[in-house]
């Protein structure tokens, strides 16, 4: 049987969740570290079927079947294999590649890239500990770094001499080439990474893919990182990852921090659940690979506007993972410190304080747009407006997005348009409306600002507080509104009939008659008699 190469089933294992997959067919409660439900491929009343995200398995303690998102696929749904895969594909978005079989070759490329890595990982770790490492090793330990930490994070140096290249003299070039560490010049083979502080880059099974950089010479950029290789994908791989995987699950959240220093400062004081991106920017598969775990991500940004920026990014790359469970946040933290400095100066309590303070990202998302725009002019309102439906249209889950999008109508209605607080002035003062009426026209409101809007002086009239929440209306539309326009020609009746009387006492007290008043006061009343009990009629029908 063909067979697909198997970076692209691992891609799909990767960027899909099992859970997600077997819910839409079967219901799955949360229990403990797994998922439990009635399994699909035997009868049963209590749940014996268990799906681990984790490990990516299911196993039903009933009938015995097992397997992992493609075999579940193709049992539950009765299709052959690549069929399977290709439904998935769509599921997660991604392009179906060419069949093609992983060769004995490719299989043997990978092994002899993972020796290299792994040996040249040691070499760096030795030569830490030399004279030649010594400013790498004060300025590591500076950094509050213990022989523990250097360690277990396998941090070393490469010296200034091209070190791989001379001590690997025996590995064939392009084997030494494939893995990033050297490259070919005019004067032959040269080190990639000289004079550096090496943090080495391992895969989510804690394999050495690729290395970062630092410059220890105050040169610029900072850190440089491996190019992408066959084995290294940068906007694929996160930075502590394979540490953090456990506390991941344990502590059912991670935190994202923007460098790999603050990412291990975090695991080792206190928040193991922290990974950072390689590089600054992060990406959708970076997102796939947390929301594997689980969906609720905390993101610990600067404070400054480049902060900002990058927290707005995060947001509209996460809103597509949201579902009704998920806890998405944002911290900020500010003075212009990072992580690694706050947990130095003030230590665990004080970095807690700044994760405990994060703001959800419906509030984030809510105080970044009226930041960014002038949402106090129609203008800014409407681009603010924009951004924000975009945004929502990004939420995958239809239930969720229907109440993201309610929960943002109440604040523009709330916060955008004040209009409600305006108090009217009449000089014929009506009884106010009953209370049933009333909390309809509230929902009313709360669930059509477009009503609200066009019917804004006439509501505004009303003496009604519309500040507290309100359920939502079950009117549709145009039902919504027919109310709306009922009540007003219902209060344009009492008004013109409260008008009548006064002619009419008035008329009592002072002989001159106000009968061409009445007649056309009379006519009025009849025409928006009339439109009212059209309305009505219509509603009826
Ligand atoms: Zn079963």
């Amino acid at each position: 049987m063909a067979k697909f190469d198997n970076s692209f089933t691992d891609e799909l294992r990767q960027r899909l969740s099992l859970v997600d997959v077997i819910s839409r067919r079967i219901p799955l409660v949360k229990k403990g570290q797994n998922y439990w439900g009635c399994c699909p491929f035997h009868n049963e009343k209590t749940p014996s079927f268990s799906v681990s995200e984790d490990k990516g398995f299911y196993h039903c303690f009933g009938c015995g079947e097992h397997g992992d998102i493609i075999s579940f696929t193709m049992k539950s749904e009765n299709v052959d294999f690549k069929t399977a895969i290709s439904e998935l594909a769509d599921m997660a978005g991604v392009k179906m590649p060419e069949i093609k079989q992983k060769t004995p070759e490719q299989k043997q490329a990978e092994e002899n890239y993972v020796k290299i890595t792994e040996s040249a990982t040691q070499i760096y770790q030795d030569l830490l500990y030399t004279d030649a490492g010594k400013t790498a090793l004060d300025y590591i330990k500076k950094r509050g770094f213990s022989d523990e930490m250097i360690k277990k994070y396998r941090i070393g140096y490469a010296p200034k001499n091209n070190i791989i290249s001379s001590k690997f003299s025996n590995v064939k070039q392009d084997k030494l080439i494939a893995t990033g560490l050297v490259r070919i010049g005019n004067y032959g083979l040269y080190d990639f990474f000289r004079d550096k502080l090496m943090f080495p880059i391992f895969n989510a099974h804690g394999q050495i893919v690729a290395f970062s950089g630092r410059s220890l010479d105050g040169s610029e950029p900072k850190y440089i990182n491996t190019t992408d290789t066959e084995l290294f994908h940068k906007r694929q791989t996160i930075f502590g990852f394979n540490f953090a995987r456990d506390a991941i699950h344990k502590q059912n959240r991670s935190i994202v921090v923007e460098g790999q220093i603050d990412a291990i400062q975090m695991q080792n004081h206190g928040f193991p659940e922290t990974v950072a991106p390689l590089g600054t920017a992060l990406t959708e598969d970076h997102i796939a690979l947390l929301c594997k775990s689980n969906r609720n991500i905390i993101f610990c940004f600067d404070g400054d506007n480049a902060g900002q920026k990058a927290a707005i990014r995060a947001c509209t790359l996460v809103l597509p993972f949201l579902r009704d469970n998920s806890d998405v946040r944002f911290a900020f933290v500010s003075g212009g410190k990072d992580p690694d400095e706050i947990l130095k100066s003030s230590g665990e309590s004080a970095m807690k304080k700044i994760i405990d303070n994060s703001v959800s990202l419906i509030d984030f998302l809510w105080d970044s747009i009226n930041k960014n725009y002038l949402t106090n002019t129609p203008n800014g309102r409407a681009q603010a407006d924009k951004f924000l439906k975009e945004c929502i249209s990004k939420i995958s889950d239809k239930i969720f997005q229907n109440e993201i999008e309610q929960e943002y109508n109440n604040r523009k209605f709330n916060q955008w348009h004040k209009w409600k607080k305006q108090k009217y002035v009449s000089e014929i003062e009506l009884p106010d409306i009953d209370s049933m009426t009333e909390n309809v026209i509230k929902s009313i409101v709360q669930t059509y600002p477009e009503i609200a809007e066009k019917y804004l002086d006439f509501l505004s009239s009303l003496n009604i507080s519309f500040d507290e929440k309100s359920p939502k209306s079950d009117l549709d539309f145009e039902n919504a509104e027919k109310f709306i326009v009922s009540v007003k020609l219902q209060r344009h009746i009492q008004k013109l009939n409260q008008e009548k009387q006064k002619i009419l006492s008035d008329a009592l007290n002072n002989q001159n008659s106000g009968a061409e008043n009445l007649k056309e006061i009379d006519e009025k009343i009849k025409q928006a008699q009339e439109k009212l009990e059209l309305l009505l009629d219509m509603n009826n029908k």
